[in-house]
């Protein structure tokens, strides 16, 4: 069949010559190939103790916003689930109870918030589709896990500790 890419080779099923039969040749061209990459700028880094300069507009893990009074922003309107084209968000709304309002700034509250990080494509989308400037991106990466059930995060993961001013862009829950 034709090649649309026009970069296929046809392979010959011809009889090797004596100098490819010695196939020192090819071994030297290897060779030559590998020494070369020792005097290129290498493309890789020794991720953790050297990291990139990320992207201005590099999008990390999320978190869930407190307002100036620490209580949370979410309302559970369920706008961020709807807007996620990888269907990452989970949500369970309750009603604030009596006593609640320091905790919840409105009536409804997101009980639990649960986005699947191994389905997450970093898109954005969530954070856009919020109206109550609750759910961000930040710079920080998803940590590495062992266990599939680890990429669930929930609001013990998601949620802005108290007493933290938590900007989206310099947000790093990791570090203490
Ligand atoms: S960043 Fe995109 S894929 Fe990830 S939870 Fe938000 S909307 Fe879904
Ligand atoms: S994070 Fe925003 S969009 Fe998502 S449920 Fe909460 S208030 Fe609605």
């Amino acid at each position: 069949m034709h090649s649309l890419s026009n970069r296929s080779k046809v392979v010959v099923n011809k009889e090797m010559t004596l100098k490819e039969k010695m196939y020192l040749p090819a071994i030297f061209g290897g060779m030559m190939i590998t020494i070369k990459h020792f005097f290129k700028r290498k493309p890789t880094i020794q991720y953790p103790e050297q990291k990139r300069e990320f992207s201005k507009v590099y999008r990390g893990r999320h978190i869930l916003k407190r307002d100036e009074q620490g209580r949370e922003n979410c309302t559970a309107c369920g706008l961020c689930a709807v807007a996620c084209p990888a269907e990452a968000i989970s949500i369970v709304a309750a009603e604030r109870k009596k006593g609640e309002e320091h905790l919840y700034r409105e009536e409804k509250y997101a009980k639990t918030y649960e986005i699947n990080m191994l389905r997450c494509i970093f898109c954005g989308l969530c954070e856009e589709a919020c109206p109550k400037d609750a759910v961000y991106l930040t710079e920080e990466l998803a940590p590495a896990n062992f266990d599939r059930s680890n990429f669930i995060f929930g609001k013990d993961k998601l949620v802005q500790p108290i007493g933290t001013s938590a900007h989206p862009k310099t947000y790093k829950p990791y570090k203490k």
